[in-house]
């Protein structure tokens, strides 16, 4: 077979089901949880075809971009053009040139791609700095609405100094309509003062788990970080899953003159793109009771230690079953891996 003849003769639904997506129609398109990043939103990962008539996907909601076929098989199995060809049942020695002009358009077209996202990136993230939207939702807090943080553990100095806040109204698209929620909303700083996206924890979810977007398409997430004037400059630096984690953790670890960094990652494989930046320093991973599997390759990818714990760390901390003491003990005495 030939490159587009094996394209034509394998379904991406079939794949990306092999690859673990479970599909819904919605509108003109399937939708599934992501089988690539394996996040909690259902309606992450799309499959349609495009205005040519090819079957083309996309995630929405991590990492993973988009593309035919061929870049979800590149994705999926991690790795490259031929070996998608030949995963796909393409010819086990395809002639050199063919491949290599092929090679050559995707990669073309995969620049362009990437620009074309670069600046819808911008875009979004122009709108929402001259908006200044998450100083608005500051303001919609209120007796209740402070409440409501409370209720999660942040204390109201907390919520002041992050800059929370609260949306009575917030839509976004699922199966292919609408659906309204309030959210609690919070401020992604990169460094101090620059917000470079806004995450809405949704009150009212669709699912159970899946609770979480952006405050529009486009935005990137990234890592939360509770000490924020300290950024990655300081030691030892420890790493939890998700913002709210993040905040009850620094909330109980601060003290004057202390300057243990707390940072939430957004889903636990989204780890990789801090790796970089947390290289050398004395860094603990704690993540959920679940993903000792995830927590062990961070910590080998940063040469940092673990910290296990029987349950969330939040939920530990609000039982009373952690305080300050017992999680510097606790980082005192983690396993290096
Ligand atoms: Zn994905």
């Amino acid at each position: 077979m030939d490159i587009n003849s094996t394209l034509l003769n394998n379904d991406l639904v079939e794949i990306a089901e092999k690859a673990g997506a479970t599909f819904r129609k919605a509108g003109h398109e399937l939708r599934s949880a992501c089988p690539l990043h394996h996040g909690g939103n259902r309606d992450a990962f799309a499959v349609y075809t495009d205005e040519h008539g090819k079957q083309k996907w996309r995630c929405f909601s991590g990492p993973c971009g988009g593309g035919d076929i061929y870049d979800f098989v590149q994705a999926w199995q991690n790795t490259d053009f031929v070996g998608a060809y030949q995963y796909l049942g393409g010819e086990t020695n395809p002639d050199p040139g063919e491949i290599a002009r092929a090679a050559e358009i995707r990669e073309q077209r995969a620049r362009v791609a990437k620009e074309e996202k670069e600046r819808e990136h911008n875009r979004a993230l122009q709108d929402l700095q001259t908006a200044r939207l998450w100083e608005a939702y500051h303001h919609n807090l209120n007796e209740r609405t402070r409440e409501l943080w409370r209720g999660r553990g942040v204390i109201d100095s907390y919520q002041d100094y992050w800059c929370l806040g609260y949306n009575p109204e917030f839509v976004i698209n699922w199966e292919g309509g609408r659906h309204c929620t309030p959210t609690l909303t919070i401020p992604i700083q990169s460094t101090p003062g620059e917000v470079i996206n806004i995450r809405h924890r949704l009150l009212n979810p669709p699912t159970p788990n899946d609770k979480y977007r952006p405050d529009r398409p486009g935005l990137q997430s990234a890592p939360f970080i509770a000490y924020t004037q300290l950024g990655f400059e300081t030691d030892p630096i420890l790493v939890v899953e998700g913002e709210i984690k993040s905040m009850i953790t620094f909330q109980t670890i601060y003290r004057d003159g202390v300057t243990t960094q707390v940072i939430g990652i957004p889903g636990k494989t989204q780890f990789r793109s801090l790796v970089d930046r947390l290289q050398g320093h004395d860094c603990y991973i704690c993540f959920d009771p679940d993903a000792d599997e995830q927590a062990l390759e961070a910590a080998r990818a940063v040469k940092g230690k673990i910290i296990t714990l029987p349950m969330k760390i939040d939920d530990a901390i609000l039982a009373g079953a952690l305080d300050r003491r017992s999680l510097q003990l606790r980082m005192k005495s983690a396993r290096k891996v």
